[in-house]
């Protein structure tokens, strides 16, 4: 096999009580790659699409996710990569992890698994580093592993993937403003109080406990952030309205995804999930801001060969 046409997911992260230790993956929503080997013994971004992003090798999120693969083998193999963004960079929804997923897990495939998925996540992260600054796991990890993926610990690297209650749907609202991870990060308080934590963990242990136990109000209870989402949601125009739409039309939980500036309603179900995308779009229909909504399933598998 010398080439692969990889589907390479969105993903959200921190869901309210996790943030950068709890991400999900997206199904319907993400980017393609075609990952291919050349004979020059050296890596090209030979296309990219549907994004302005840079075509330099290391200055592209995949590029450095997969020089880190390819120093770990010690291989000189070298790879053409095209990229067809669908995600918009700085969208919240891990458009950097799709790249750097999909093109660890393509190149991962084409040398014969060396590694496995789960070891993958460590280079995709390099590619995080170059986005925001910062090598967290949420959003490559379950880019990689598909499902819902807990990161127990950062040093040693320990990611647990946890069930996906059948019933589960996200609508994502993507306002069509930019807001960087490193921006977004800036704005954080870097010391939380007892009272804080307290709460967030209390939520955090719920929320995993929930996802085993299939209990779908537990899970929107659990859906709360004090210490992130107070301040970063003054970013995101009219959060405060959306969240209220969303639950008083019936969804489980409301937050933000990743940094924002997207948001997510979690539901229960795919009519519900309807109703809930129905309210959002109606209500942000009227506003002066252009936005792109989705509704989909849990992905199971992260990466997939198309
Ligand atoms: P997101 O949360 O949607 O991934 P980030 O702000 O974390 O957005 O990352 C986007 C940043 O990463 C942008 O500065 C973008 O130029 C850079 N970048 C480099 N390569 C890529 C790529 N292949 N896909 C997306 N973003 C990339």
């Amino acid at each position: 096999m010398d080439e692969l046409k990889v589907f390479a997911p969105a993903t959200v992260a921190n869901l309210s009580c996790g943030f950068d230790v709890l991400g999900c993956c997206l199904d319907n929503v993400g980017d393609e790659m075609i990952i291919r080997k050349n004979d020059l013994g050296k890596l090209r971004i030979t296309k990219i699409t549907g994004q302005d992003l840079p075509m330099e090798i290391d200055k592209n999120v995949a590029g450095v996710a997969v020089i880190a693969l390819l120093e770990a083998l010690e291989s000189n193999q070298g790879f053409d990569i095209e990229i067809h963004k669908k995600i918009k960079a700085g969208s919240g929804i891990g458009s950097s992890a799709a790249s750097s997923a999909g093109a660890v897990f393509a190149v991962n495939k084409i040398l014969g698994e060396p590694f496995s998925n789960k070891e993958l996540i460590a280079f995709a992260m390099q590619g995080e580093l170059l986005a925001s600054g910062n090598a967290h796991a949420d959003n490559v990890a379950p880019a990689l592993l598909g499902g819902f993926s807990l990161v127990r610990s950062y040093d040693p690297l320990e990611i647990i993937s946890l069930p996906v209650p059948d019933d589960l749907r996200f609508v994502i609202l993507h306002p069509l403003i930019e807001i960087k991870t490193r921006d977004s990060r800036s704005i954080i308080k870097q010391s939380v109080s007892l009272k804080q934590a307290i709460h967030q963990w209390g939520n955090l242990g719920a929320f995993v406990s929930a996802l085993y136990s299939s209990d779908y109000e537990l899970l929107g209870r659990s859906l709360t952030d004090e210490i992130v989402e107070p301040i970063r949601s003054i970013l995101i125009p009219y959060f405060d309205e959306l969240d209220k739409i969303s639950l008083e039309n019936g969804a489980l939980g409301f937050g933000i995804s990743g940094s924002g500036p997207s948001v997510f309603a979690l539901c229960k179900g795919e009519s519900n999930a309807l109703k809930v995308k129905n309210a959002i779009q109606e209500f942000y229909e009227n506003k002066d801001i252009d936005f792109e909504l989705h509704l989909s399933e849990i992905n199971k598998k992260g990466v997939k060969i198309v």
